[in-house]
């Protein structure tokens, strides 16, 4: 039986002792300084976006030559694999990794290349999405671009960052670019911004949501009434790749007993549970499951197993 993640970063899911080894290897000062390397990336209990962000910049710039990346993704298949993941679809912004001695292409071959390892040794599929970065145009647009270039390579296309004030319009072209091309796409929105941005994503050829939890500020749940979006979400199935953990880390709902997860089950969306950043908000697949048992989800196993018939890689 196929278990898939549908979403989780390739760069928020570095071993802390990997990244450790690669800073000694690089001497790059910023994680030698620091005490335990665990503590220093948990940012589970950080008050602000900025400073679950800032943990980013650490293992992006340890993500700068063919073997660091062919590692890191060789691991994550891995660590995926000891979780019961038979399916696992990473994603990354690549051009955090280009260097004079990286081309975007050994970015891409790396990447694959651990993903491949991984699969000869314990028959895990993987699969990598591009990520252009929201906040910066010509970043989308150059990734865009990528993602139709090496078509062959890559599973998918998504845009990332802080979502307010940068809805997926803005990119338009782009993504009707991609989407002639038949590369799936995803979209991260309804996560640091409202509906609007869902129903925007959808306009711009999402077929799957990422986070896509605050539909629920489309639904009246005391008279169980959907709005135009979460009836379209309802009734075509959108699966919404929704991360609790991450959304307790960066302050979106007060705790897990306040994340709408269980209410958006019982109103028939279509929901798959992922890790988002697991080295950041120090999660694991096991560990999102026993939070939706704890939470009242029955069989959370069986939303990975659904998961796996909505992915990219299929
Ligand atoms: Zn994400």
């Amino acid at each position: 039986m196929y278990k898939a993640i549908l979403h989780d970063h390739l760069d928020g899911g570095l071993r802390a002792t990997t990244a450790l080894e690669f800073a000694k290897k690089a001497s790059y000062k910023p994680l030698l300084e620091v005490d335990d390397i665990n503590i220093f990336f948990d940012r589970s209990n950080c008050d602000s976006l900025e400073d679950y962000l800032e943990a980013f910049v650490h293992t992006t710039a340890l993500m700068n030559t063919y073997e660091n990346l062919e590692r890191i993704a060789f691991e994550a298949a891995e660590d995926m694999h000891n979780n019961g993941i038979n399916i696992y679809e990473s994603r990354y912004a690549p051009l955090y990794s280009v260097n004079s001695n990286l081309s975007i292409k050994n970015v891409l071959e790396s990447i694959n290349s651990g993903f491949k390892q991984a699969e000869q040794m314990y028959g895990i599929h993987s699969g990598l999405i591009l990520c252009g970065m929201r906040n910066d145009k010509k970043n989308v647009e150059k990734v865009g671009q990528i993602a139709i270039d090496y078509k062959d390579m890559i599973i998918g296309f998504d845009i990332a960052g802080v979502e307010l004030n940068f809805r997926p319009s803005l990119y338009k072209e782009t993504f009707k670019k991609v989407e002639d091309e038949g590369i799936n796409i995803t979209i991260h929105a309804g996560e640091g911004d409202n509906v609007e941005s869902i129903s925007d994503a959808l306009e711009n050829g999402a077929k799957r949501i990422g986070h896509g939890v605050r539909i629920i500020e489309d639904v009246d749940l005391e008279n169980k009434l959907l709005g135009k979006t979460a009836t379209y979400l309802v009734n075509n199935q959108i699966p919404l790749e929704v991360c609790i953990t991450s959304n307790i880390h960066t302050n979106m709902y007060e705790n897990e007993e306040k994340h709408p997860i269980l209410d958006l089950i019982k109103l028939g969306f279509n929901v798959s549970i992922n890790t988002d950043n697991r080295l950041m908000s120090n999660t694991d697949v096991n560990n999102e499951l026993n939070i939706c048992k704890k939470i009242g989800i029955e069989n959370p196993e069986e939303l990975l197993v659904k998961s796996a018939s909505y992915s990219f890689l299929n």
